[in-house]
């Protein structure tokens, strides 16, 4: 365990944090991938504001699920329901850091875990709504790999992690071209192979096959899901992104076992 016990509902908080980061970064840059020249809308400008008469949100609301609670789910001004995916999102992370605290051994592997399933989540997230993988997201994850790769605080050495980024890309960039030579369609966007790079910097070349094989079946499961539940045709374009997040985010726990570092 990373921590004493007492110290795990701050980790809590810290999670929810993190959550209500990534929410602000998934809305967010989408927008402004879309709209490059407008200089008045960035990470922070304008003030977050309800969606509906624009009033500006007060920041005790903005508070990390407490805000939500206050709230009862509508915003304060119009009483129109809020989008439950930013209290599920802040949830969800305070939970995934609460696990991580409790598996893994030192703090710097916790603190590296909780950014590693932040930006995992933001990518998930954004993948999954605009069908996009901004180099915003996969770039920093990429770095951050490496670095924990080089500090020697990570399950891979700075060799293994090199490889497995420079492996990452090159193998999804040639299914790419592979797939487009043979039936002239573009079978995955270029920021699938930046997010297995990314991967491959944090679990080491050698989990890429595992992680590959992961992302592939539960993305062929959520398309026969969404066969089944929602009548969507097989051929509908699906994102690759979600699969190899959960996957990789599943491989960096199981390259850490390995390495023997629990
Ligand atoms: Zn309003």
């Amino acid at each position: 365990m990373a921590v004493d016990l007492i110290f795990l509902p701050l980790i809590a908080v810290l999670g929810a944090c993190a959550g209500s980061v990534v929410n602000v970064l998934v809305w967010r840059i989408p927008v402004m991938l879309a709209q490059p020249h407008n200089r008045d809308f960035n990470l922070c400008l304008p003030r977050s504001h309800c969606p509906q008469c624009k009033t500006p949100v007060a920041w005790y609301y903005n508070v990390p699920l407490a805000g939500w609670l206050l709230l009862k789910g509508c915003t304060a001004c119009c009483q129109q329901p809020l989008a439950r995916r930013y209290v599920l999102t802040e949830l969800g992370l305070a939970m995934l850091s609460l696990l991580l605290a409790c598996l893994l051994s030192s703090e710097v592997l916790l603190a590296a875990g909780v950014l590693f399933s932040a930006l995992l989540v933001g990518l998930l997230l954004t993948d999954l709504e605009h069908m996009l993988l901004p180099d915003m997201l996969t770039q920093p994850l990429l770095w951050c790999g490496l670095l924990l790769a080089l500090s020697g605080a990570g399950p891979v050495s700075l060799e293994s992690a090199v490889v497995g980024a420079v492996t990452g890309y090159l193998v999804l960039w040639l299914l790419y071209w592979v797939v487009l030579l043979v039936r002239n369609k573009e079978g995955m966007g270029h920021g699938d192979f930046k997010l297995l790079a990314a991967l491959g910097a944090w679990c080491g070349w050698h989990m890429l096959p595992s992680v590959l094989l992961g992302a592939a079946l539960l993305t062929l499961a959520c398309m026969l899901a969404a066969r089944i539940i929602h009548q969507r045709s097989l051929q509908e374009a699906i994102p690759f992104g979600p699969g190899l997040a959960v996957s990789g985010w599943l491989a960096w726990l199981f390259a850490i076992h390995q390495s023997l570092v629990w």
